[in-house]
């Protein structure tokens, strides 16, 4: 392709969206064999909300939920913030004044010391000089803490019905799960069915759990599913997925992503993303709407490949 359609074909993507940074990840696009999604922010919505909570102590509804938000309140995960609208929603009842800005000054939050951001894991901090954890089953796990059959089961039941399942341990206790749901976008089972007829293969990459991973993956249509992935491994799955000469596409939102993505031979970013990973990215989808994926292939093929 010449240069001017180079040229037209970055305007016509711009114009539906596709911001388009250098013709030679265009050109990558039309032999794209596989295309690698995260899951959470790319395939769902990434607007997560707590659906359920259970104390499995004598400890009051109140008081779990004003631990666990007072634990979360430092972290800038997605599911850190559904705990904590959550947990001002029942605090305040339906107050609309209660915000995020408002939560220092109304002061209902435990104070909190030894705060530590655990990737792909959760977060560890102490509240009255007792440890608090709050993440993922692997968390406790490696922290020594004794999960139940009950809880086991219950943590079961959310992953099965494509959700999240949130421990919380206070001293080195389990004291209670939350359950966090993230819908798919509207599009995506479209979007992966599209890429199957074109011959490319979909792929679902995340840090969460297999089950809810499964789950998520049988909703949307995808076969080839990688959970539990930490944040240094997504950009390792790229290239595993290169070794035969393939070439690969990431989709990703987060900035655990942006090594995948610049490891990806096209890296594509979702335009409500952190500003990361938009960095990190060939394309941008701006539209924030996955049917752009399918778009920016078409507007490779057509404008490179000799046979229409
Ligand atoms: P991804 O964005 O690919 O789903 P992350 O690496 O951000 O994965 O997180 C992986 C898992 O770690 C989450 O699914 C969750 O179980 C746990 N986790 C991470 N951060 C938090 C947090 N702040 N609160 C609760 N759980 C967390
Ligand atoms: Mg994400």
């Amino acid at each position: 392709a010449t240069p001017t359609a180079v040229m037209v074909a970055t305007g016509v993507g711009a114009n539906n969206g596709v911001l388009i940074k250098g013709g030679d990840a265009l050109e990558r696009a039309q032999m794209v064999k596989y295309v690698i999604f995260d899951k959470t922010g790319t395939l769902t919505q990434g607007k997560a909300s707590v659906t359920t909570a259970k104390v499995f102590t004598e400890m009051q509804r109140g008081e779990f939920l004003t631990l666990v938000a007072s634990a979360e309140a430092s972290s800038e995960h997605p599911l850190a913030k559904a705990v904590l609208a959550y947990a001002r929603h029942f605090h305040f009842f339906d107050d609309s004044s209660a915000t995020t800005e408002n939560d220092a000054k109304s002061g209902w939050l435990f104070d909190v010391s030894d705060f530590s951001a655990l990737p792909g894991r959760g977060v560890q901090c102490s509240i009255d000089g007792r440890r608090i954890l709050v993440g993922n089953r692997n968390l406790m796990v490696e922290s020594g803490i004794d999960i139940s059959t009950e809880v086991e089961n219950f943590v079961v039941e959310l992953e099965q019905t494509a959700q999240t399942g949130i421990l919380v341990s206070y001293d080195d206790i389990l004291i209670g799960v939350l359950g966090v749901a993230d819908p798919l976008k509207r599009e995506a089972s479209v979007v992966i069915e599209g890429l199957q007829k074109m011959g490319v293969t979909p792929v679902m990459v995340t840090g969460d759990n297999w089950r809810t991973a499964r789950a998520v993956a049988k909703e949307v249509g995808i076969q080839d599913v990688r959970a539990e992935v930490m944040p240094a491994g997504k950009a390792e799955i790229v290239r595993s997925f290169q070794k035969d000469g393939s070439i690969v596409a990431m989709v990703g939102d987060g900035i655990n992503d942006s090594p995948a993505l610049a490891a990806a031979d096209i890296g594509m970013a979702i335009g409500a993303g952190t500003d990361v990973a938009i960095e990190a990215a060939n394309f941008v989808l701006m539209r924030n709407n996955l049917e752009d994926v399918i778009t920016a292939i078409h507007l490779s093929r057509k404008t490179f490949s000799r046979i229409r």
